[in-house]
Order: C-alpha cells, then sequence, then structure tokens
C-alpha cells in the first residue's frame, strides 16, 4: 500500500513553482505542486523478521494497513507524525533508512493499547512499537530509552527477590535515568497519599523500604528465570546479526546476573 497520508509526505519532497505557464495556462504556486519520486535502493530485506524476533513484534506479518491503529492513537491524537500503521509498512517493505528519520518519536507510544483493541488482525501494533523501539536501541541508532531503563530496574528487582517495592524501583530508576530524588510532583503526591494514608500500612511500606522483602526459596526461579532471558538475548542477537557483541553491551543484559540491589540505595541517588 503507498503513503497515502498527506503528513507523511517529506516537505523537502513537494516541490511547486512560484512562475509557471503551460500551454498559455498560468500554473504557478500550488497549480504546479507535485512529489519528487524517491529511489530507495538500501533496502534492509531481513527488517520484518529482525522486528519480529524481538518480544511484541511476533505478529507484525499479519498487518493489512487498514490504519485502525493510527485512527485510534492516543499519540497519534496530538502529534500527526506518530503513525504506527506507517512504521509497520517500512518495516515490511524493508525501508530502514525511511524508518530512521522516525527514530526519536517511535518510543513515544505510552502503552494505552487503543491500537491493541482497534486491531482487527490481532497484530498487537503497541507490542510492534515497544520492539521497533528496542530494535532501534539494540542497533545503536537511538541510546536506551527511559522506557527500557525502567523495565530493566523492574526486572531486575522481580528476578533478584521475587518482589517488588515501589519505592526501590522508583529511586533505581531516578539513579539509572539521572533525575534528582525530589522532584516537586513527587514530593507533592507522597504528601497528598500522606494525608489519607492508613498508617499501619504506611509503617509496612517503610519497613519494606528497609529490609527489602524476598521471596522464600526463590533463588531456583531466579536461576531458572536468568537461563531462559539469557537463552532469548542469544537468539535476538542472532536474528539481528549481533553476535559479535558481547551480552554485556545488550540492553536488558543486567538480568543475567541478577545483582542484589541491597546497596543500590540513597547512594546511588543523584
Ligand atoms: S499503545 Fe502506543 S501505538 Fe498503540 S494507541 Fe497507545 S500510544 Fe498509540
Ligand atoms: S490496525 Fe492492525 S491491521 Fe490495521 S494497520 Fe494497524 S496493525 Fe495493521
Amino acid at each position: 500500500m503507498p503513503i497515502h497520508e498527506q503528513s507523511l509526505i517529506r516537505p523537502e519532497n513537494i516541490k511547486s513553482h512560484e512562475k509557471l505557464v503551460l500551454d498559455g495556462v498560468d500554473v504557478s504556486g500550488h497549480w504546479s505542486t507535485f512529489i519528487a519520486p524517491r529511489v530507495v535502493t538500501d533496502y534492509n530485506e531481513r527488517l520484518e523478521e529482525e522486528i519480529a524476533a524481538l518480544p511484541g513484534g511476533e505478529h507484525i506479518h499479519r498487518c493489512w494497513q487498514c490504519g485502525s491503529c493510527t485512527n485510534s492513537c492516543t499519540v497519534n491524537a496530538v502529534n500527526p507524525d506518530f503513525n504506527p500503521r506507517y512504521w509497520i509498512y517500512l518495516v515490511r517493505m524493508g525501508m530502514e533508512s525511511e524508518l530512521l528519520r522516525d527514530k526519536e518519536i517511535i518510543w513515544q507510544c505510552v502503552s494505552c493499547h487503543k491500537c491493541t483493541y482497534a486491531c482487527p488482525r490481532d497484530v498487537v501494533p503497541e507490542g510492534v512499537m515497544k520492539a521497533t523501539a528496542h530494535w532501534l536501541e539494540l542497533k545503536g541508532h537511538t541510546p536506551k530509552s527511559k522506557s527500557m531503563h525502567f523495565d530493566e530496574e523492574f526486572s531486575e528487582q522481580v528476578f533478584a527477590t521475587g518482589k517488588i517495592e515501589e519505592g526501590r524501583i522508583i529511586r533505581g530508576f531516578f539513579a539509572r535515568t539521572g533525575q534528582p530524588l525530589f522532584q516537586e510532583w513527587l514530593v507533592e503526591m507522597a504528601r497528598r497519599i500522606a494525608r489519607k494514608f492508613p498508617i499501619k500500612l504506611g509503617l509496612l511500606m517503610g519497613i519494606a523500604a528497609l529490609i527489602r522483602p524476598r521471596t522464600r526459596g526463590w533463588a531456583k526461579a531466579r536461576d531458572a528465570i536468568s537461563e531462559y532471558v539469557e537463552e532469548q538475548q542469544a537468539k535476538q542477537r542472532d536474528a539481528l546479526g549481533l553476535v559479535e557483541l558481547a551480552s554485556s553491551e545488550l540492553p536488558g543484559a543486567a538480568t543475567k546476573r541478577p545483582r542484589d540491589r541491597g546497596d543500590h540505595g540513597a547512594d546511588d541517588v543523584r
């Protein structure tokens, strides 16, 4: 399916003549507008396979380009350049360089899943957006996104202890992304919650933040999960042609060796 949304035509490809008369007819200005043809020679014929090899991208081949995902998309409503249908089209066509032109906005998906519910083909466009953003990071086209930092922080905590503790996750996330712990919105939120919070629950949360709860007998499950994650990462590296990279250089690699993040407390918070 060709590009059919006006917003997708790159401004530099729109041409018009300020002054043009053809066969005695004045077609100056927008009357002589045309779209410069594009010649694409650098197809990545494996691009669809590469995205399909990453979590969330598995069903990209089902897309029939109806556009329901874009029509229902929360982000597209405020930024028409955010266009899941179009990116799925580019991936399936192998138009990697064209996709890379939008690399700065693909990560902006807010995971609302409206597209997932609208899609008649069960493509799970939200998953494809995540897989595409992950692909951009793995290939080194973009730095690790905040969303990826959060996922890693969350996963590492689950792998290490079999439980999560929200305060620790927020602290770890802020530390990874270089954000100060005391942010105006966070302080305000904590203040409002504290006003209505049951004291007992508050105490329990405070204790959990200090002693770091663990699931009993978690070691076996942790080892099994770590092994699975390692296997999946190896498969992904293989599919993306990144075998020469050490696994420790890949996003999420820290999940291979669940750290005891008991030392990742206030000292790490910038
Ligand atoms: S999940 Fe992402 S792509 Fe889907 S509708 Fe929401 S913002 Fe758009
Ligand atoms: S709604 Fe589904 S089938 Fe339609 S364009 Fe989006 S991903 Fe493709």
